[in-house]
C-alpha cells in the first residue's frame, strides 16, 4: 500500500509516478502523514508536489533552473536530497508540499509564509532519522527560499528559523509522530482537480 493511502489531509500532485513516491525514505513517509495530520488540525491539506526523483527528472530540474524557467533553484543531478545520494539513490531525503485551504485553494508561499512557517517549525522539531551510520537532522526549505521543501541533512542546525517568521509558529513537540495504520482504507485520493489546477510552483532543490 502506497504511503499516501487513506491519509487524512494529504493528496498527491497528478503526474507523480509510484515510484516518486514509494522512493522516499520510509522513515519520511511516516513523517509526513504526521505532517498531513498536524496540516487537517488546522483546516489545511497538504499536497505532495515531490518526492523521490531520478537523473533526468532531476536534470530537467536543473536546466530548467538555469535556464530561468523555474521559480525555485534547482541542484545538480546527483547532489539533491530528492536524488538520494545519501542512500545510494535509493531513497529520497526530501519531499515537497504544497498548502492547500479547505476550498481546495493553493495558499502561495510569498503570500502565507508565516504558515508555512509553523509547518517548518514542525519538521524542525522533530527527531534525526540515521542512514547509513549518520544521523540526519529535518530541514525546512523555508531557510532558502524554497518553503514547500522538507529534508534532511546534516550536521545539524544550529540556528533559529528565520526570522521573517516571527512568534507564529506552534509548540510541534506536542504534536505526535503518528505512524500509518495498516488497516485498509476507503478514503479516496484523488487530487481534485482545483487542488491540481492550484499546484503549480514546484521546489528544484
Ligand atoms: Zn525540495
Amino acid at each position: 500500500m502506497a504511503f499516501t493511502d487513506g491519509v487524512e489531509g494529504l493528496s498527491v500532485k497528478e503526474g507523480l509516478t509510484s515510484e516518486n513516491l514509494d522512493r522516499v525514505h520510509p522513515e519520511l513517509q511516516d513523517r509526513v502523514q504526521s505532517l498531513a495530520t498536524f496540516a487537517a488540525s488546522m483546516g489545511y491539506r497538504i499536497q505532495i508536489n515531490s518526492g523521490w526523483r531520478s537523473y533526468t527528472e532531476q536534470n530537467y530540474l536543473y536546466q530548467q533552473s538555469i535556464a530561468r524557467k523555474s521559480k525555485y533553484p534547482a541542484a545538480k543531478p546527483g547532489t539533491s536530497k530528492h536524488n538520494g545520494p545519501e542512500t545510494n539513490f535509493q531513497y529520497s531525503l526530501a519531499i515537497d508540499i504544497n498548502i492547500i485551504d479547505s476550498n481546495g485553494k493553493f495558499l502561495k508561499t510569498a503570500s502565507y509564509f508565516n504558515i508555512y512557517c509553523q509547518y517548518g517549525a514542525y519538521w524542525e522539531n522533530l527527531p534525526p532519522i540515521t542512514v547509513n551510520g549518520t544521523d540526519y537532522y529535518p530541514e525546512w526549505g523555508g531557510r532558502f527560499s524554497d518553503p514547500v521543501h522538507y529534508g534532511y541533512r546534516t550536521p545539524k542546525l544550529t540556528t533559529q528559523l528565520p526570522s521573517s517568521c516571527g512568534t507564529t509558529a506552534p509548540l510541534p513537540s506536542q504534536v505526535p509522530i503518528i505512524v500509518q495504520s495498516t488497516q485498509p482504507s476507503n478514503k479516496p485520493t484523488e487530487v481534485a482537480a482545483a487542488e491540481v489546477a492550484a499546484a503549480k510552483t514546484i521546489c528544484a532543490g
